[in-house]
């Protein structure tokens, strides 16, 4: 009787436990929005939803991590609710949850909910170097690719120009080609210069500096020094030498910080769910790329955040006593 009993019960448990498991495993779709082929962003969606699908028989949620246009698509596709996810500049996080500067039109995202910060973006400037560009204002009367819109990199440099006094007619040429586009024109001597918000090493600039003999170009000056001081989400930047063929020498700019969110449309348990499995795995995640080496647990839940942490977020950082 008793044997009976519990051989019921254990069918129903297995029962259950796997129709739990089909039903689940259908449920959740997760996008999270990412950049060119040839940055870091790219990678960050990729290793981020590796880690998640390693558990999908788990919690059910499949995730994916397209190539976009970068910060500013990501948080406009996150908004209106066609990506659940999204790699995004710390200076566009900012500008987009308070609703100023370049998303005035739009009004502050409210609803934006930042997961953690990642690795450190300098502006990055590479110009061949029969261009002689070695300083950013140099750059006047160039070929310069000044990024897609829908890049980080377009929205900074925008600043950067208006910090200068510029418009896009003070270049002889200002495309906007696609991040992953750039080095090749810069090979072919279609542009001077191309313009990358973005963590080092990466095959982008690898690709720029291979294929053709190009410099990195220091970004500073007053003007830069007042843009650095007068906005919180700017700080001082080095790209080491060393890292690129031709650039033994140390490069200075300044820079923002990768950092991923989401709305609070994205539900609380696939977020908790994404932050769970990057933190779990977290030295598995670090070797995922060298821009990722350095990244540090206690810094990555408040650096260059300025939207709150989404609920699911806080539920695993509470956990595990770092709140
Ligand atoms: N920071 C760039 C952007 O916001 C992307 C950099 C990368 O793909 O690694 O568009």
């Amino acid at each position: 009787m008793m044997r009976k009993s519990l051989a019921l019960l254990f069918s129903a448990t297995i029962g259950y436990a796997s129709l739990g498991a089909t039903t689940a495993a259908a449920e959740t779709f997760v996008t999270i929005g990412t950049g060119g082929q040839t940055g870091v962003y790219y990678v960050v969606g990729q290793s981020v939803c590796r880690l998640l699908n390693r558990n999908s028989a788990e919690h059910g949620i499949r995730c994916n991590a397209p190539s976009s246009g970068g910060s500013v698509a990501n948080v406009n596709a996150i908004r209106g609710g066609e990506m659940n996810m999204g790699v995004v500049q710390s200076d566009i996080q900012y500008k987009s949850y308070e609703g100023i500067q370049s998303f005035e039109s739009e009004g502050p995202f409210s609803d934006m909910r930042a997961l953690f910060a990642l690795h450190g973006e300098p502006l990055t400037i590479v110009a061949r170097n029969d261009a002689n560009i070695t300083g950013v204002k140099d750059l006047k009367g160039k070929r310069v690719n000044i990024g897609n819109p829908g890049s980080g990199q377009r929205d900074t440099m925008d600043v950067v120009m208006q910090a200068l006094g510029w418009t896009v007619d003070d270049f002889a040429l200002a495309s906007a080609l696609d991040a992953a586009e750039q080095a090749a024109a810069l090979g072919d001597n279609n542009i001077d210069a191309m313009v990358y918000v973005v963590g080092h090493p990466n095959g982008s600039i690898q690709e720029a500096t291979t294929t053709v003999d190009a410099n990195l170009v220091s970004v500073s000056g007053p003007e830069i020094d007042q843009l650095i001081s007068e906005r919180p989400y700017y700080a001082k930047a080095i790209i080491p030498g060393g890292l690129y063929r031709g650039n033994d020498a140390d490069t200075e700019t300044f820079g923002v910080r990768a950092t991923l969110v989401a709305s609070t449309a994205t539900d609380d348990e696939t977020v908790y769910q994404t932050v769970k499995a990057v933190f779990e795995n977290f030295d598995r995640f670090k070797r995922l790329h060298p821009a990722f080496a350095t990244l540090k647990e206690e810094e990555m839940i408040k650096d260059g955040l300025s939207a709150p942490l989404h609920e699911g977020a806080i539920r695993y950082y509470k956990e595990r006593g770092w709140m």
